[in-house]
């Protein structure tokens, strides 16, 4: 089942239909027209989340065809159409939210800084490592002071769990490597250098490891698109590195990845070809540092788009206006 603590099937049904003679009753309108005899019961189906739906809810219409439709989080929506309408104004406040998270800057004690308070480098060391640093105008002080044998990388590890106040995860003692990245697409691991590392089902809890800099707008769209809590920590980074390649080679995810510009109508037109494509049944939307991650969810699979800002890059994904035909009830 997956994902563990998440009725998939539950969650993509549609919502109980609602009985017109006792609306928002408990009581099982079969049981209660056996009861009442000769008293017509009509169910009729959900309603559309879409204030500007073209299709009313009416009784021969939900005689006519059951309704199917998907869902964007909680809201229910009858068609295409009503999904694109109600999906791309959503988007804007995601879009901006990656942009601010570009923006943001740490304001954490310099990693160089922790390490000599540590006691792990001298002032001499950092202040060469600083230095090659400043003339090479790239690179991290870290890197800067392995180059010159000045401390290890459990050192840096140990600096870097130190200045985000974070534990250290023990990935070379890690053995369900695939147990829980099959949680989250692949390439938002890569983009982030981090790690689903353990879950605790009982808590709903999501250890994620990272290996630099620790982004708090990740965990937060994980825990928006998984419903799971997240706890970071701080592994390695050869380990990280290796663990990524590890599940690269093995796939164990399916994700598609959309370079291009954020904007909502390209991005609410290529999710709607991908949900016809793919038949889903729930949409789901998050925003973390120049990415839309949008999950795709029909029956027991999942599939992942990762719109990523590239503005040099037109979107890969051809994303045409919706058809006029299918303007119709899935
Ligand atoms: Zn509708």
């Amino acid at each position: 089942m997956w994902p563990p603590g998440q009725a998939v099937g539950q969650a993509l049904s549609p919502p109980r239909p609602v009985d017109l003679c006792h609306e928002g009753g408990l009581q099982d309108a079969s049981a209660r027209s056996e009861a009442s005899g000769s008293i017509l019961m009509i169910k009729l189906g959900p309603r559309c989340a879409n204030p500007h739906c073209p299709l009313p809810r009416t009784v021969w219409s939900t005689f006519r065809r059951p309704p199917r439709g998907v869902f964007l989080h909680k809201q229910w929506l009858c068609s295409p159409e009503c999904l694109n309408q109600v999906l791309e104004p959503s988007l804007v406040p995601v879009i901006e939210t990656t942009r601010a998270n570009r923006e943001t800057k740490s304001h954490r004690f310099p990693l160089g800084l922790v390490m000599h308070s540590l006691g792990l480098v001298t002032k001499e060391s950092l202040q060469s490592a600083l230095q090659a640093q400043r003339e090479a105008g790239q690179g991290r002080v870290g890197d800067w002071l392995r180059r010159q044998g000045a401390v290890t990388e459990p050192q840096i590890t140990q600096a870097l769990a130190v200045q985000w106040s974070l534990p250290i995860y023990p990935l070379d003692r890690w053995e369900g490597l695939l147990n829980w990245a099959h949680l989250l697409p692949l390439r938002l691991l890569h983009s982030f250098q981090m790690l689903p590392v353990h879950y605790l089902p009982a808590s709903g809890l999501l250890y994620v490891a990272f290996s630099s800099r620790v982004d708090y707008t990740a965990l937060y769209a994980i825990e928006q698109m998984l419903e799971f809590r997240t706890q970071p920590c701080v592994a390695q980074e050869s380990q990280v590195e290796k663990a990524l390649d590890a599940l690269y080679r093995r796939r164990v995810s399916e994700d598609n990845q959309i370079l291009g510009p954020l904007e909502p109508a390209l991005i609410s037109g290529a999710t709607l070809q991908e949900v016809i494509k793919f038949g889903a049944r729930e949409v789901r939307v998050a925003g973390c540092a120049d990415n839309v991650w949008i999950r795709l969810s029909a029956a027991d699979l999942v599939r992942d788009l990762l719109f990523q800002r590239r503005v040099e890059h037109p979107l890969d994904i051809h994303a045409p206006a919706v058809p006029p035909l299918l303007v119709q009830p899935w």
